[in-house]
């Protein structure tokens, strides 16, 4: 979907959409914290999420009761508002999320919000034969890495390749319209997108969190400009400030009709026949 106003907004799902994260919330909730993290210590967290899918299921747990937990997982009001203000305002809202699309969908649907983004960028999940959820890797990482060097990225996910993508998707759909990004994000996974947006884009990243941590480790890698927040209410304030400065930014760009002082007959006429039309009035919505 072409951007409405050329911005893209792009939200990291676990502690920035939700205030916690889905994986644990649910392994918490259902009453299995030892048997995940004995998992954790022999593969990798997307493995074992999957794995802890299947020993759920052998318990006798239904995707209904995972799907219970999630709905009760925490969302602060001023994040909804904050979605759908950006929304009102014609941005594309896109999800990029280390979760997975079964669990980000719970979500979603539970607080009424799948409409509001156009894309979701996930590991994808599936209900297999007996009814178990499997999840899998977005990268397929056995058959082929993702080859980021980084060392922030885990093997299922480089979300920094995976914006990438969604920018030259965005831009295709955009044609000659400019876009700019805004990117929010908390984790350790968060970083590598953050250091590919450009000059033009701005970061949100969550303060006192790991990718803010590490973007405090040398700040000049970063081009896109810094916006931290903190909580719900703070993220609402900055992310609308951002949006509505950008859009008058851009506004500023469009061809501007001379001041109305300014004496026409004053100006060769060989300059009066290259003027700009005037820019039609553009009320945002
Ligand atoms: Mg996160
Ligand atoms: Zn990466």
């Amino acid at each position: 979907m072409a951007a409405g106003n050329g911005i893209v907004v792009v939200f990291d799902f676990d502690k920035t959409i939700i205030d916690v994260d889905s994986d644990n919330w649910v392994v918490d909730g259902l009453g299995a914290t030892h048997e995940f993290d004995r998992l954790l210590t022999t593969m990798p967290w997307n493995t074992a999420i999957d794995t802890m899918m299947g020993e759920l299921h052998a318990r006798g747990r239904t995707l209904h009761d995972v799907a219970d937990v999630l709905r009760a997982a925490p969302l602060d009001p001023r994040v909804v508002a904050a979605i759908r203000a950006c929304h009102a305002l014609g941005c594309d809202l896109r999800i990029l999320s280390d979760a997975n699309r079964f669990f980000i969908d719970a979500v979603l649907d539970h607080h009424g919000l799948r409409g509001y983004f156009s894309e979701v960028t996930t590991n994808t999940s599936r209900v297999d034969a007996v009814g178990r959820l499997r999840i899998a890797p977005y990268h397929d990482f056995h058959a082929a890495p993702h080859g980021c060097c980084l060392g922030t990225c885990p093997p299922n996910m480089c979300k920094g390749q995976a914006l990438d993508r969604i920018r030259a998707t965005s831009a295709a759909a955009a044609g000659s319209k400019t876009l700019r990004f805004i990117y929010l994000g908390d984790g350790r996974g968060d970083y590598c997108p953050s250091l590919r947006l450009g000059r033009e884009d701005l970061v949100m990243p969550r303060k006192g969190f790991p990718v803010w941590d590490l973007i405090c480790e040398d700040p000049a890698l970063l081009q896109a400009e810094l916006h931290p927040w903190s909580d719900g209410a703070e993220m609402e304030e900055t992310l609308l400030r951002l949006v509505a400065r950008v859009l008058i930014e851009e506004e500023s760009k469009l061809p501007r009709p001379l001041p109305l002082d300014c004496n026409l007959e004053l100006l060769p006429a060989a300059v009066q026949d290259g003027l700009p039309m005037p820019a039609p009035l553009r009320i945002s919505h």
